[in-house]
C-alpha cells in the first residue's frame, strides 16, 4: 500500500533518490517545492499549483486533470493514468480504517444480489426488485457530465465478507460534493451501528478530500432509509426527483 505521506505534487515519490541521500536536494515535501532543480522560477509550479488548490497532489485536485497538466509534466506522457492510479487508490483507502474497501466488480455480483436481495422492505418502496442484472446496470451507471473515474461502486469487508455495498459519486453535481447513489448493508449486522460508523468514516474521508457536503436521496415513505439518514445528520433539501415508481427525497449533510 502507498505511504501517500510521501507521494509528491505531481506523484512522485523521492524517498531513496541518490541525489536526496546523497544531500543534494532536501526533497519536494520537506523543502516546500524549494528544491535545486526548480531554482530558477523560485520553486516547483506544479508543488505551489497543488498548495493553492489544497489538494496533496495533482490527482486530488478539483479540478484534476486539467489542460496544464501535461505539459507542466511533459517528461511523463502517462501522467494522468498515474495521477488517476493513485487518486483511486488514496481515496479507496481512506474509506475506512474498520473495513477492507475494494471497487466491486462483474465477479462480485453474486455476493451483491446476495446482500440485496435481503433487503425486501427496500424494494418494497424502491420496485423493481434487485436481480444480478440490475446490480450489474447500477454497476456502469453514471449521472450527466460524470466519467467511469468519478464512480466509486465498492464493497466493504469484513474477514472476506461483504457487508455493506457503495456508489459514490465524487465531485456531482458540483466539485465540493461527493453523492451518494447507493448504500446498502447486510441485514445481519444491521441495527448495529456499523452503516452509521461508514457513513461517519465517509463523512471525514470526503471533508480531507476537500468535498463540503454530502447528497443522496432515500424514498419517500421508506421508514427505515428516513431514520437512517436523519440519525446520521441528513436533512431534506426540499427538492424532489420523481420516477414513475417513486418519489425520491433529496438530502444533504454538511461536511465540516
Ligand atoms: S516536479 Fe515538483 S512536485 Fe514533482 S518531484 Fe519535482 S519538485 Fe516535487
Ligand atoms: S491538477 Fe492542475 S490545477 Fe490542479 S494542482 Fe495539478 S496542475 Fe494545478
Amino acid at each position: 500500500m502507498t505511504d501517500f505521506t510521501t507521494i509528491t505534487a505531481c506523484g512522485e515519490c523521492c524517498v531513496g533518490c541518490s541525489k536526496k541521500i546523497n544531500g543534494e536536494c532536501p526533497g519536494c515535501i520537506e523543502a516546500d517545492g524549494r528544491v535545486p532543480e526548480w531554482a530558477q522560477s523560485g520553486m516547483c509550479m506544479i508543488h505551489a499549483c497543488c498548495k493553492e488548490h489544497n489538494a496533496r497532489f495533482c490527482g486530488l485536485c478539483s479540478e484534476f486533470p486539467c489542460d496544464k497538466l501535461p505539459q507542466m509534466i511533459s517528461w511523463n506522457p502517462e501522467i494522468i493514468n498515474h495521477l488517476s492510479t493513485l487518486r483511486d487508490e488514496y481515496i479507496i483507502s481512506n474509506l475506512s480504517d474498520k473495513y477492507e474497501v475494494r471497487r466491486l466488480s462483474e465477479e462480485d455480483i453474486p455476493k451483491v444480489f446476495s446482500l440485496c436481495k435481503m433487503n425486501t422492505l427496500y424494494y418494497q418502496y424502491c420496485p423493481p426488485f434487485v436481480s444480478e442484472q440490475s446490480i450489474r446496470d447500477d454497476m456502469g451507471a453514471l449521472p450527466p457530465g460524470k466519467t467511469a473515474a468519478d464512480k466509486y461502486y465498492v464493497g466493504f469487508f469484513e474477514e472476506d465478507r461483504l457487508v455493506a455495498v457503495m456508489d459514490l459519486i465524487i465531485a456531482f453535481p458540483d466539485n465540493t460534493t461527493a453523492f451518494i447513489g447507493f448504500f446498502m448493508t447486510d441485514v445481519a449486522v444491521q441495527n448495529k451501528g456499523m452503516g452509521s460508523n461508514i457513513i461517519t468514516e465517509l463523512c471525514d474521508a470526503m471533508s480531507r478530500l476537500g468535498m463540503k457536503e454530502i447528497r443522496l436521496c432515500w424514498v419517500e415513505g421508506n421508514p427505515q432509509a428516513e431514520h437512517f439518514w436523519h440519525k446520521n445528520g441528513y436533512k431534506e433539501t426540499g427538492a424532489t426527483t420523481e420516477t414513475e415508481t417513486y418519489t425520491a427525497i433529496v438530502a444533504r449533510k454538511e461536511l465540516i
